[in-house]
């Protein structure tokens, strides 16, 4: 039995009643249980061609797929309906709307691209994703097989929004194998049986099996979001319709953001973030001259309190610095004395992180047992080798200091 395919001529139909031929059990991911049913006609358009099928319902049946076997469309439903039983088709025709929106953008570019260049559309499908918000967001993914330039793509686009402007006709015809012969048309099949062509006016012909649009104008808007080499053509992303609008909408109220943190009028925020970043990196190289001006001074201080003291353990902090000057301090100094030095960096208001080193020549200290007693009586965390050891300290400098002062 062959259902008759509603939305193949009439795409805004979107409610229909309609006789159950057959209602059997069958099984979908995510139910335990659902039933396949065949009707005599439909408005629901299969899975296919790149694209999901129709959302809707049968009365208050939830329809949760439909699918085409062998020419034959079958809907998956929650509940049973039995053979016979009339019911009334609805489907999510807003979701349908910007599907076709975007499905006929790509047919407008593809058919574009195709006078213009004489290549293929080799790739399609209908990119469909949710918000954090569980907004949707539709975009199509085309691929054509041969290179396009910037500047072309450009030109492409602006081509493509003055056919919709035009407002020409786009309309679905079913030529016979026979018509079909004398029809110069786009196609990824070679299909003659059951061909259907959507037709953009001065445009585009191109097989289709997917509902679409009655006039260009419907399209609305198309925008090129994205292009890339791939496989020796180019993949593009379109946005297109309602999607494309919520998508300049959003852009415009980030742009505005950006505008405002970057003090600059609108179109002149690229310029405004590169100014921005030389100034970035002006102020790094700036920081880490600064930080390594600041090393210079420590290791002075350092070396004094080294030469000066009496005691084995020489504890300094140094609370900007950060674990590569720490080590560096450490490295550096523990050569000159035989002495064990430790650098208390990095302070926070939980305390600080540290980097103990001793030099080679001290053989009765064994920094694995200072990092045991540090532990054992400041809370702190970490170990190391006989040589060096690090990790984090609770606490006030003053009482590290003091602690060290007992060994
Ligand atoms: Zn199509």
């Amino acid at each position: 039995m062959k259902t008759e395919r509603l939305f193949d001529t009439d795409a805004f139909l979107d409610t229909c009643e309609v006789s159950v031929l057959e209602c059997k059990k069958s099984i979908r991911e995510g139910y335990t249980e659902c039933f396949e049913v065949i009707t005599d006609s439909t408005v629901f358009a299969p899975e296919g061609g790149g694209q999901k099928c129709d959302e809707g319902f049968f009365d208050d049946i939830k329809v949760i797929d439909v699918q085409e076997f062998d020419g034959e469309i079958i809907h998956f439903l929650e509940k049973e309906i039995p053979a016979g039983t009339k019911t009334t088709q609805k489907i999510n025709t807003d979701l349908r709307f910007r599907r076709m929106q975007n499905h006929n953008a790509e047919h407008l570019i593809c058919g574009i691209i195709h006078k213009k260049f004489g290549y293929e559309n080799v790739g399609f499908h209908l990119s469909e994703n949710y918000d954090e918000n569980n907004n949707l967001h539709i975009e199509a993914i085309m691929d054509v097989d041969g290179p396009i330039s910037p500047e072309d793509l450009r030109e492409i686009e602006l081509t493509a929004n003055k056919a919709i402007s035009e407002n020409v006709p786009i309309y679905a015809v079913l030529p016979t194998p026979e018509e079909a012969k004398d029809i110069p048309y786009r196609s990824k099949l070679d299909i003659t049986e059951n061909l259907r062509l959507v037709i953009i006016d001065g445009y585009d012909v191109c097989a289709c099996c997917a509902p679409c649009l009655d006039s260009s104008a419907q399209i609305q808007l198309v925008k090129i979001v994205d292009f890339m080499p791939h496989r020796g053509g180019m993949r593009l992303t379109l946005k297109a319709g309602l999607d494309a609008v919520c998508d300049y909408i959003r852009l415009h109220d980030d742009n505005k953001g950006a505008m405002k943190i970057l003090s600059c009028e609108r179109g002149e925020c690229a310029e405004a973030v590169k100014r921005m970043n030389d100034k970035l990196t002006e102020a790094h190289d700036e920081k880490v001259a600064l930080k390594r001006y600041i090393t210079v001074m420590l290791e002075k201080e350092l070396k004094e309190k080294i030469f000066n003291s009496s005691k084995t353990f020489i504890v300094y902090a140094a609370d900007s610095i950060d674990e590569i000057q720490a080590r560096a301090l450490v490295n550096d100094n523990v050569v000159l004395a035989e002495k064990v030095i430790v650098i208390l960096f990095d302070k926070t208001d939980d305390g600080y992180r540290f980097v103990a080193g001793k030099n080679e020549k001290l053989a009765d200290v064994s920094l694995r047992d200072i990092a045991g007693k540090m532990r054992e009586g400041l809370n702190a965390r970490g170990g190391g080798s006989e040589q060096m050891i690090q990790g984090s300290v609770p606490g006030e400098a003053d009482d590290i200091i003091t602690f060290f002062e007992r060994f």
